[in-house]
C-alpha cells in the first residue's frame, strides 16, 4: 500500500492545518472543561487524574501549535535532528510527528 503524497504539496498541507486546528479547538475546549471543573471533589484520586489528564491535554496541544508553526514556517515534514524528510506515511498517522523513524527510535532511548 502506497500513498504517493508530496509533503510540499499545498493542498495536503492546508489538509494537514485544517485538520491541526480541529484538533487545537477541541484539546482547547478540553483543558478547559478540565480545568474549569470544579477544582476540589475531597478526593485525591480523582484530582490526581484530572492533573494527569491536564498535563496530557497540554502535551498535546503544545504538540499541535508545534506542528502548526513548523508549517507556518516551512519547516514541517523534516525531521528536527537530521533534517531528513519525514516520510509523509507517518505524518499521516502522526501529524505532528518532529522527528524521523531513526531519529525518534534514537529519541526514545
Ligand atoms: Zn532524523
Amino acid at each position: 500500500m502506497s500513498v504517493d503524497i508530496d509533503v510540499s504539496d499545498q493542498n495536503w498541507l492546508a489538509g494537514v492545518r485544517a485538520s491541526l486546528n480541529d484538533d487545537l479547538t477541541a484539546q482547547t475546549a478540553r483543558l478547559r472543561e478540565l480545568t474549569e471543573m470544579s477544582a476540589d471533589t475531597g478526593d485525591p484520586g480523582e484530582a490526581h487524574n484530572r492533573a494527569a489528564l491536564v498535563a496530557a491535554t497540554r502535551q498535546n496541544l503544545e504538540r499541535t501549535t508545534g506542528a502548526l508553526r513548523r508549517i507556518a514556517e516551512g519547516s514541517y515534514g523534516r525531521c528536527e535532528k537530521c533534517d531528513a524528510p519525514i516520510p509523509a506515511e507517518r505524518l499521516e498517522i502522526l501529524p505532528h510527528a518532529r522527528f524521523c523513524m531513526p531519529c525518534q527510535r534514537h529519541h526514545n532511548g
